[in-house]
């Protein structure tokens, strides 16, 4: 299984902001979606960041609460670190696990496509684990 099934299955619709919504417009945003991460995108469209609640969180135990009148370039994780639709479920997993974060944008030719977050990666693989162990069954069941 790869990228593009777990996009096949929960669609490409990905929530993006402009560098200079302020933090306060993304907690709200991430509050009525029901969210963990927005992806920050340029001008052209490109991916120049991202920003989870966690980066929220952490601004204002440092700051304080005034912090949420910043834009989200100050917080904003700049090195983002995607992955293509080619890609194996395995990789995500290695990839989140090694960089402890949960969610992967998906880009095809510098163009964003896809997010891809932990839970989806979970989803799949379950829904992995029980055809195989359905397809063994049958095999038992028939041989
Ligand atoms: P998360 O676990 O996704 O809520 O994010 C934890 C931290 O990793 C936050 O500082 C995020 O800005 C950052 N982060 C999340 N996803 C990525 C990614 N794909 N590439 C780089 N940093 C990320």
């Amino acid at each position: 299984m790869n990228v593009a099934a777990i996009l096949k299955s929960k669609g490409r619709e990905v929530l993006t902001t402009t560098p200079d919504a302020t933090l306060l417009d993304i907690a709200k945003l991430l509050g009525t979606r029901r969210i963990g991460c927005i992806v920050v995108t340029g001008i052209d469209g490109k991916v120049i960041g991202i920003v989870s609640e966690r980066d929220i969180v952490r601004e204002i135990a440092r700051a304080g609460s005034q912090v949420l009148k910043e834009p989200v370039a100050s917080c904003m994780t700049k090195s983002v670190v995607s992955c293509r639709e080619a890609d194996t479920i395995d990789r995500l997993m290695s990839e989140m696990t090694t960089h402890r974060f949960r969610h992967m944008p998906v880009v095809e030719r510098g163009r964003l496509v896809g997010l891809v977050s932990i839970g989806d990666v979970v989803k799949m693989r379950i829904a992995e684990a029980e055809m195989e162990a359905a397809a063994m069954r049958d095999y038992i069941a028939t041989g």
